[in-house]
């Protein structure tokens, strides 16, 4: 077990006291993030019956989009290296990313946030063909599936459980 974080003073700069100091439980990072692997999968899924190499490079671009949302955005949010970010990424990106400061964290979310676009528009995109040149019952089943997890399920959990209680909510663009 590695030695746990030291919570660091991140609502230094941002002005909002005590910013930090919320300890989100684990059975809400898991309630985060299972949907998300869901939808990962369900897009697998779905561009697999276009193609079965392009869905393992989908696959394989859905996790890195991970690793660049912790790159590209955690760095600057107050939550990054403490207890209070609502899916746990903040701690994960604390230990292979630096704090970054001196930018706008809505500005940076919004310029970055394009990363895990593909994750949801491309078996949207790839799904909807598929409806069209080679319509079938489990495939309209699969897409609706994908688009209740991916267009309802995740942002519900987000905007009523993980980012609930958030004290800088109206400070994120996920959220305002
Ligand atoms: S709240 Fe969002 S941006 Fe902030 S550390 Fe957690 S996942 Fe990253």
């Amino acid at each position: 077990m590695a030695e746990p974080l030291k919570l660091e003073s991140q609502g230094a700069d941002c002005n909002i006291p005590n910013a930090c100091e919320r300890v989100v439980p684990t059975w809400l990072i898991v309630l985060d993030n299972a949907p998300t692997a869901v939808l990962f999968l369900l897009g697998t899924a779905i561009i697999w019956n276009l193609h079965s190499i392009l869905s393992l490079v989908f696959l394989a671009y859905c996790c890195l989009s991970i690793v660049l949302f912790w790159k590209l955005i955690c760095p600057w949010c107050h939550h990054f290296g403490t207890t209070g970010c609502p899916c746990g990424y903040s701690r994960i990106a604390a230990r292979l990313f630096k704090k970054k400061t001196g930018k706008e964290f809505r500005r940076v979310f919004r310029r970055n946030i394009v990363v895990v676009f593909p994750c949801w528009f491309l078996p949207l995109a790839a799904g909807i063909y598929l409806l069209w040149t080679d319509y079938s019952r489990a495939l309209l089943f699969l897409l609706l599936a994908f688009c209740f997890v991916g267009f309802v399920l995740i942002p519900a959990i987000s905007k009523f459980v993980g980012c609930r209680s958030c004290e800088i909510k109206d400070q994120c663009p996920w959220m305002s």
